[in-house]
């Protein structure tokens, strides 16, 4: 790695910057001081350190949105506040990508528009961008959103899109400003791993700033900043975690990976993504996504917030820092006293369900698989009031079994039990099967402990 840096020339060069606001007056704050640093084509750089310290104003002072004090910021050998307001706009559009903690989509653009906004003042053929837009966000499996307007998708899905056009002008280097900030577990893994493999796969020099120590293994260089100053700068070998890649080399997408559908059930996908981490530790950081399974398995509408108030207190629950009585009030308390201020008999049934789901799955025996897949399928046919005697219960064991000893995944679990009598299947309506599949995932990830 040293040694491969050394013959190439580098991308960014920062040259004893200095960035003080309000410089001379009372409220005078050194953002930035005597900043050395140099980056290489195709590294990826993650500048760190806690809230404050300079981070984000280091990162727009490459960009040339943040003008220095003092000192100097090359790009590819060019001293970026010399140029005239022309370079300037085709540096901004061309040479690198920004991605914002908040997104910063147009809400009254469509997807694709937004994706396209950075070209549309290149002139050009419209179908030409809108082409390229398009293959941009099937790439990141959203081209079905194209139409929609931001506020109509996800938090991670708006963070694919904001990369998307990030990269519509094809940019060598991709800024990016604790781009997860706002996102659940989930999804920011799958920007996380994006971020990779524009890194490793399309080549783009990355520079990612982030407060979040999860995220350093990601990086080849790490730099550290405290009070406006770099205290270290960390040169690694690239980590040989190489998690799977979004884009498999037949060209497909792994839908598996991008959909939301990829549960860390199996361990060896789970233990390769939490590399370095012990199996109770994996448990522990899965726990919000527990949470967060709980509810969009049980939930339909509510607030924002009294569903983000409830999550945490379904956490303390699943951590056990509470038991059931202080869960059930927690969820019924008004927000101000600290509660989730949701409607008291909703709150009820939630909590009963929570709770039997929780009892159900630590009643899961990996020690005793056939006894579990038995009482499962009794389970399942009890709570779903499926018309079912002796013989077809013990198939749905068997496919249960099936699935408890992972010789099948859960795809091929729903299919099965889905499918007509004749191709062996337990012929379960389609929603009844995907029910079920669902409910005997959720059980499984509840179930596994480390
Ligand atoms: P980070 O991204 O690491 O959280 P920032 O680069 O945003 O830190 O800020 C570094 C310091 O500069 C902070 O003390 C912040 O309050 C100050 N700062 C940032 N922008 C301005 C501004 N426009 N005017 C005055 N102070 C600012
Ligand atoms: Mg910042």
């Amino acid at each position: 790695m040293e040694n491969e840096t050394k013959n190439k020339k580098s991308v960014v060069v920062v040259k004893d910057l200095n960035v003080i606001y309000n410089k001379g007056k009372s409220n005078e704050v050194r953002s930035l001081e005597e900043i050395d640093l140099e980056i290489f084509p195709q590294e990826y750089v993650i500048i760190f350190g806690p809230s404050g310290c300079g981070k984000s104003t280091l990162l727009y002072s490459i960009s040339g949105l943040q003008r220095p004090t003092s000192g100097m910021v090359m790009v590819d050998g060019e001293d970026i506040s010399t140029y005239k307001k022309k370079k300037s706009a085709w540096f901004h559009r061309h040479k690198i990508g920004m991605i914002f903690q908040s997104f910063h989509l147009i809400g009254s653009l469509n997807i694709l528009d937004n994706v396209c906004l950075p070209k549309t003042f290149d002139g050009g053929e419209v179908e030409d961008r809108r082409a390229k837009a398009l293959e941009l966000l099937g790439r990141f499996t959203i081209a079905n959103q194209a139409d929609k307007f931001p506020m109509e998708l996800s938090g991670g899905q708006q963070q694919r899109v904001s990369i998307a056009r990030s990269l519509i002008n094809d940019p060598d280097i991709i800024l990016a400003d604790e781009p997860v900030g706002n996102l659940d577990s989930k999804s920011s893994h799958t920007v996380m791993e994006i971020l990779k493999e524009l890194n490793e796969i399309d080549k783009k020099t990355i520079i990612l700033v982030t407060h979040d120590p999860s995220h350093l293994r990601y990086g080849d260089k790490i730099v550290h900043m405290v009070d406006g100053k770099i205290v270290k700068i960390e040169q690694k070998q690239k980590a040989n975690t190489s998690v799977e890649s979004y884009v498999m080399k037949d060209g497909k997408v792994r839908e598996d990976l991008v959909k939301g559908e990829y549960i860390p059930l199996d361990l060896r996908h789970l233990m390769r993504s939490f590399s370095g981490l012990t199996a109770n530790q994996i448990s522990n950081l899965l726990v919000p996504f527990k949470a967060q399974q709980l509810f969009s398995h049980l939930f339909f509408s509510m607030t924002n917030d009294q569903i983000e108030k409830a999550i945490k207190k379904v956490e303390d629950f699943l951590y056990t820092r509470i038991n059931f009585e202080d869960f059930f009030e927690g969820l019924d308390a008004d927000i101000e006293k600290g509660g989730a201020g949701w409607d008291r008999r909703v709150a009820e049934s939630f909590s009963t369900q929570v709770k039997q789901l929780v009892e159900r799955a630590s009643e899961i025996s990996f020690a005793e698989k056939e006894k579990t897949a038995r009482s499962l399928a009794e389970y399942f046919k009890s709570k779903w009031n499926l018309d079912l005697d002796e013989k077809r219960v013990s198939e749905l064991a068997g496919i249960v079994l099936d699935r408890l000893e992972n010789r099948i995944g859960r795809d091929e679990f729903q299919d099965l039990i889905n499918f007509s009598k004749e191709k062996n299947g337990m012929s379960f309506n389609k929603r009844t099967a995907i029910k079920i599949s669902r409910e005997l995932e959720l059980l499984l990830l509840l179930r596994y402990s480390g």
